[in-house]
């Protein structure tokens, strides 16, 4: 639905776009729903090639004097953005919770939030230093880190900040520009995050455009965009394929962040009672919508039951409600795509599985916390990436066929052992095909250790100083 921007007005606030610094209105405009009430949240402009071209200009335009700034300079702007982030946090994570659902509280809106701003200034701390790979009497070679140039962000619903600020602050830190695009569910908290940051960043170095989707694709004219030398792009692998392919006639850096159906897999020896909490968040984080959560839990016949019924008695305590009360841990789907195929694959697994908690859906687009057994690779719920509140607990008997169930899966994101014996742990973990693999938690991501996904799970890293370097191109100097 788009509306005239003077009729929405009237019913909820109108977010800007941010272009070269400047505030832009536009007629038409969408609204943004709260997936808890159905009340609109607030609109955002509805874009199309023209703003978006205007917001590339403008990053082009800024980046010769953002790259060759005093290196100080970006730091402090790092800092800065962390500031304004941390003075803002009561105001950005009541619009996260209202325009995504996750609550205020627990690793909900209030921890995306003070992560983003530890992320910031985490970011602050990288350098791009010079390496010289040989200095004698054959000559000498630098290695040099330039930045790309103008970067184009694509981001999801499920971390609409967080994911953001993963994609803003190298790019800016190593001296790109930058056009970020929201996703149509989740577009507010970045549209004014992206306010924020230009109160403390120079005109054109971060521009923020927001469409509904359904007309023109930003996305689309992003990936395609001649003037944009990079695609940072975090979503479903299907559309990071269709990244991929337009950003192939421009030859564009890419860093793809995709789907995951990570796998966990208890040893015979884990503790249920000692891992239930560890398996709840892991897999039920931000009601499940999280890329790199539990979605498949291998676990051994003999604590088979047991490691269920720790675990769902866990779930029997989880207040599920509106995120803006404090006392919810759990809130509603955060859209109906996502409420709509969240049932069909739970319903879908009913026919051979056993619910043991949750299974059917609530008021709204409220899904209580699902674990069903009796599941196996094969099965929908199994093999696809269901992201949301359900998880299939497989049994298994021999080891060697859990390890190889647990990688028989076009994603390779991440993986986890769970058991009493660390060393155990490690061996079975270093045989997962992912990207990162947890011993006894799964989920926990951190700014210092480079993330990113095996197979169809993406491309490239993001975090740490591998993260920073894929915001930059080598130029060799040889004297
Ligand atoms: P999505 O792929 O539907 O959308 C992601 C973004 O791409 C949105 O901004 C969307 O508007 C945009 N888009 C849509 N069509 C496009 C096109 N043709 N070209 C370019 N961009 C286009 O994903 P989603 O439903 O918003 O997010 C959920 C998915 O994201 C899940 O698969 C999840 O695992 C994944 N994810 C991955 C990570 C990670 O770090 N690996 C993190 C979060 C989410």
């Amino acid at each position: 639905m788009t509306l005239h921007a003077s009729d929405a007005a009237a019913s909820a606030p109108v977010y800007p776009l941010i272009i070269n610094g400047q505030k832009v209105n536009l007629d038409s405009v969408f609204p943004v729903d709260d997936p808890a009430t159905g009340a609109v949240v607030g609109f955002a402009p509805n874009a199309g090639e023209a703003e978006l071209n205007a917001a590339v200009a403008a990053a082009a335009a800024a980046f010769p004097g953002w790259a060759a700034r005093p290196d100080a300079d970006r730091v402090a702007a790092c800092h800065a953005i962390a500031d304004k982030l941390e003075a803002h946090a009561d105001e950005l994570s009541r619009l996260i919770t209202r325009e995504q659902g996750k609550p205020l509280n627990g690793v909900g809106s209030r921890f995306e939030v003070q992560g983003a701003a530890g992320w910031c200034r985490y970011t602050a701390g990288l350098t791009l230093p010079v390496e010289v790979l040989q200095d004698g009497e054959a000559g000498r070679v630098e290695m040099h880190r330039k930045p790309v140039g103008v970067v184009g962000s694509i981001t999801p619903w499920n971390w609409p900040m967080i994911i953001a600020v993963w994609h803003i602050l190298p790019a800016i830190r190593s001296g790109c520009t930058v056009v970020c695009k929201p996703s149509p569910y989740t577009p507010l908290s970045t549209l004014r995050m992206v306010e924020l940051m230009n109160e403390v960043l120079p005109a054109g170095v971060v521009n923020v455009v927001t469409g509904d989707d359904k007309g023109t694709s930003l996305g689309g004219l992003i990936s395609a965009h001649p003037d944009i030398r990079k695609v940072v792009f975090t979503g479903s692998t299907a559309t990071g394929q269709k990244v991929m392919r337009s950003a192939a006639d421009t030859m564009k850096r890419l860093t793809l962040e995709l789907g995951g159906n990570d796998a966990g897999i208890v040893l015979p020896d884990a503790d249920p009672q000692a891992i239930a909490e560890g398996l709840f968040w892991g897999a039920f984080i931000n009601m499940g919508q999280t890329c790199a959560a539990l979605k498949r839990l291998y676990v051994h016949d003999s604590i088979h039951d047991a490691v269920v019924e720790a675990l769902a008695a866990y779930i029997r305590n989880i207040p599920v409600g509106n995120g803006l009360e404090e006392t919810s841990v759990m809130g509603p789907v955060a859209n109906k795509m996502q409420f709509d195929k969240v049932a069909a694959l739970v319903e879908s697994a009913r026919a051979k599985g056993t619910v043991v908690t949750g299974g059917a859906p609530g008021e709204g687009l409220f899904f209580p916390p699902t674990v069903i057994t009796g599941l196996s690779n094969g099965d929908p719920l199994v093999d696809q990436e269901q992201f949301g509140p359900a998880l299939p607990v497989i049994r298994y008997t021999d080891l060697e066929e859990a390890i190889r169930a647990a990688n028989d899966s076009p994603s390779g994101l991440g993986g986890s052992v769970w058991s009493s014996d660390p060393e155990k742990a490690r061996a079975v973990a270093s045989r997962l095909e992912c990207g990162t693999v947890w011993i006894n938690k799964h989920g926990m991501i951190q700014p210092n250790a480079p993330f990113g996904g095996t197979k169809m799970s993406g491309l490239g890293v993001e975090f740490g100083q591998e993260g920073l370097l894929e915001y930059t191109d080598i130029q060799v100097m040889i004297l």
